[in-house]
């Protein structure tokens, strides 16, 4: 009696155990058609869960930007890849790819992709417009609004001590902006944004890209289209909303500084290899132009002794334009939907190309 009862007690063991196991190779296996996601950088709590349930996400933890060579051992293994604008996704990062299907970046911007070589082996590219475009020309405005009201040197005033005189008729003094000549380089997404509201500020508003604009957009937004020449002469305030492309690599040196106005102020919240910075740092040194506001670098982040920290005549942003909670968020999910379109070989819904 005792006997059976105990063979009973191990034959159910070992159906549990025969259980566990089963269980666990069901898991594997499903594990093993899971496709593989990789972020170079965590996301929102609800983007991951999104991305969990589908595939099997890893998520880098360790050094930003990820070194480059983990970015390739990881693009080699994976179907999908969500990044950021500083990681390097450049020709010889993605010849090691052998399934990736889409890379998903968390910008609008993707100069830092090798869309072409992608599109060639058959890789989409989805990136993030629109729902960034208010919180950026904001952040163009802020830039605008402080580097010509000197709100961030007073601020630097204040917290070294150095606050002596109150209110006397030269002090600390800015300039207006109503009847002040704002030109607008790249009046897309991000620059029409901008332009409502220099309207709003009584700006006279120009512009210049590669192509005119509608004629009721220009009446809307009362913006006169220019040459480059013009605008770069004519302005007081020239903000750059132009993508990091070959033909506007530097599109900012020392020749064209000098034929800005002394009195102009520069604000860029494009991308920082849109100026030559050198050059940038000179003429602000030298006064040839009175200042500038800048949200984007050459390189970033940039160091704790770099020039431009030195100079007061500047005001400085970590590339913040796009970083309110709400914008991050609708970013996190568009990288998810393109991320999702793309790796079951579908068109994501903001493509670069195809
Ligand atoms: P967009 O809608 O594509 O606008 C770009 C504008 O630039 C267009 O008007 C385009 O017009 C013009 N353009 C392009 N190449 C040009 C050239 N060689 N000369 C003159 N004009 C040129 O882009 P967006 O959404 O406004 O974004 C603009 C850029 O802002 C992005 O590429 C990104 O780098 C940057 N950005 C930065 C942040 C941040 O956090 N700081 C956030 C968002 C975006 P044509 O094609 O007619 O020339």
């Amino acid at each position: 009696m005792a006997n059976s009862s105990s063979s009973r007690v191990s034959a159910d063991m070992k159906n549990l155990q025969r259980n566990r196991i089963n269980g666990l190779r069901q898991v594997v296996r499903v594990m093993a058609m899971k496709k593989k996601v990789f972020l170079t950088r965590t996301l929102h709590a609800f983007a991951l869960e999104h991305l969990k349930k589908k595939y099997q996400v890893e998520v880098h933890s360790g050094k930003i930007p990820i070194p480059q060579t983990k970015l390739k051992d990881k693009i080699k293994e994976v179907d999908g890849l969500i990044c950021f604008p500083y990681d390097k996704i450049n020709k010889e990062t993605i010849e090691f790819a052998e399934n990736l299907k889409v890379i998903s970046t968390y910008s609008v911007g993707f100069d830092h992709i090798d869309t072409e070589f992608s599109r060639r082996k058959k890789i989409r590219v989805g990136y993030t417009p629109e729902v960034l475009t208010e919180a950026t020309a904001n952040m163009a405005f802020s830039l605008l609004l402080d580097i010509s009201r000197r709100v961030t040197e007073g601020d630097r005033i204040i917290r070294d001590g150095k606050w002596k005189e109150i209110y006397g008729a030269f002090d600390y003094v800015g300039v207006d902006l109503k009847d002040k000549t704002i030109g607008i380089l790249g009046l897309g997404r991000i620059g029409e944004m901008l332009a409502r509201r220099a309207k709003a500020f009584d700006m006279k508003i120009t512009y210049h890209s590669r192509r005119r604009v509608s004629k009721t957009k220009e009446k809307i937004l009362k913006a006169t289209y220019v040459s480059f020449e013009e605008l770069i002469s004519q302005s007081d305030f020239i903000s750059v909303h132009v993508p990091h492309t070959q033909e506007t690599d530097k599109m900012f040196d020392m020749d064209v500084f000098r034929k800005m106005k002394s009195s102009a102020y520069l604000i860029n919240t494009s991308r920082g290899k849109v100026i030559d910075e050198e050059d940038l740092i000179r003429a602000l040194k030298k006064k040839t132009i009175s200042g500038a506001g800048l949200d984007v670098f050459e390189i970033e982040p940039i160091k704790k002794n770099h020039p431009l920290i030195k100079l007061p005549n500047v005001v400085l942003a970590p590339h913040i334009g796009s970083s309110t909670e709400e914008t991050r968020k609708k970013m996190a999910e568009i990288a998810v939907k393109n991320l999702d379109l793309g790796i079951n070989g579908r068109k994501p819904v903001y493509s670069v190309g195809y």
